[in-house]
């Protein structure tokens, strides 16, 4: 699985209407989309994928948030997939993301911040698993 990210566009990208714009940066970029979905998640889902936050201040925003509407989940393909798309979407706060990240075109605040992306391999695979069955892979 070295070769797969996960990412989710979040609900504040979905809502603005930038989720072609992002997939769009996505394959110029050389990821191959394996599997893709327009889902939402339950309060109680969002605090299951982000329970490794649980303990932390913010957790409660986190999954208000990420449960306020309609997302793009999807597993990428590429050499090097996480660390390259964790460079492709920059800092978790636009304020510190570099020019041209899609964090700094599209994010508006370190909690709204338009995309997520997995932070290990390891985490790939969970997050991948999280959202899809091996038959929704291509
Ligand atoms: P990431 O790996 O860059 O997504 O960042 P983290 O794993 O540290 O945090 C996970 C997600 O929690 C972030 O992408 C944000 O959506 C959210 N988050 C992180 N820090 C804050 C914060 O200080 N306030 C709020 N409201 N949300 C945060």
């Amino acid at each position: 699985m070295s070769n797969r990210t996960f990412t989710m566009i979040k609900p504040d990208a979905f809502a603005s209407g930038y989720t072609g714009a992002i997939l769009k940066q996505i394959e110029g970029a050389g990821f191959r989309i394996v599997a893709m979905k327009l889902t939402r998640l339950s309060a109680e889902k969002a605090g299951e994928f982000y329970a490794v936050h649980a303990e932390r201040p913010f957790y409660g925003e986190l999954v208000d948030f990420m449960s306020s509407g309609p997302i793009v989940a999807a597993i990428l393909e590429k050499d090097n997939a996480v660390e390259d798309f964790r460079k492709l979407i920059g800092a978790t706060n636009p304020a510190n993301a570099e020019e041209g990240t899609i964090r700094k075109l599209y994010a508006k605040s370190v909690g709204e911040n338009a995309v997520h992306g997995s932070d290990s391999n390891e985490n790939a695979a969970i997050e991948g698993n999280f959202f899809f069955s091996a038959f929704e892979r291509i």
